[in-house]
């Protein structure tokens, strides 16, 4: 099993020195604001546990599920809610907390999803982010890294479930 995974792609340091510096900005950014964390489970559950103890604003959470890609590793093109928010978003501003951005599409449905319900302001926060298939994907206002196109896990992110505990971000060997 170990042998799935390749080489480290981002080192447990440089991931907590990008976490320090994202909550800094967000911290800035959001100063008297009624800031609302929406975690996007399952793969941003590690990546919003250390962003949240690094922001020095009061903050809420909420977290909000959707249909990932299955036991494969490339995105069937369909985003469904599978565990809804528990709160009224409407004059809270709401920041999307994500693992990583590939096609665009999970964050594409849910920015849509989220904007009706009227939020102050709605923005995104992501780990990573592939170049390609960006496609009219909202702006990622506070990114971590950007990343060549390989299938990643650990750090929360999975291959069929496993890896989340890594606490390295590697690339998955295939
Ligand atoms: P998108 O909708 O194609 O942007 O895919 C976003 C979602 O797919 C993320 O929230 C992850 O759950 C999953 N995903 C995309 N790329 C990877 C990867 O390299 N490793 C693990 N999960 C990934």
């Amino acid at each position: 099993m170990e042998d799935e995974i390749g080489k480290i792609l981002i080192a447990e340091s440089d991931i907590q020195d990008k976490v320090s510096e994202l909550a800094s900005a967000i911290s800035r950014d959001y100063t008297e604001k009624q800031l609302l964390l929406v975690g996007i489970l399952k793969g941003a559950f590690m990546f919003m546990a250390d962003l949240c103890r690094a922001i020095t604003v009061p903050v809420k959470f909420d977290f909000i599920a959707v249909s990932s890609y299955g036991s494969g590793t490339k995105s069937c093109g369909v985003v469904r809610i599978l565990k809804d928010l528990d709160t009224d978003i409407q004059n809270m501003d709401v920041l999307l907390v994500e693992d990583i951005v590939d096609s665009g599409l999970t964050l594409n449905y849910l920015y849509r999803n989220l904007k009706v319900r009227h939020p102050a302001s709605l923005e995104i926060c992501a780990l990573m982010r592939k170049p390609e298939g960006m496609r009219g994907a909202p702006e990622v206002k506070y990114l971590g890294f950007d990343i060549p196109s390989e299938f990643v896990v650990g750090y929360g992110l999975d291959f069929a479930e496993k890896y989340r505990n890594l606490k390295d971000i590697a690339v998955l060997r295939r």
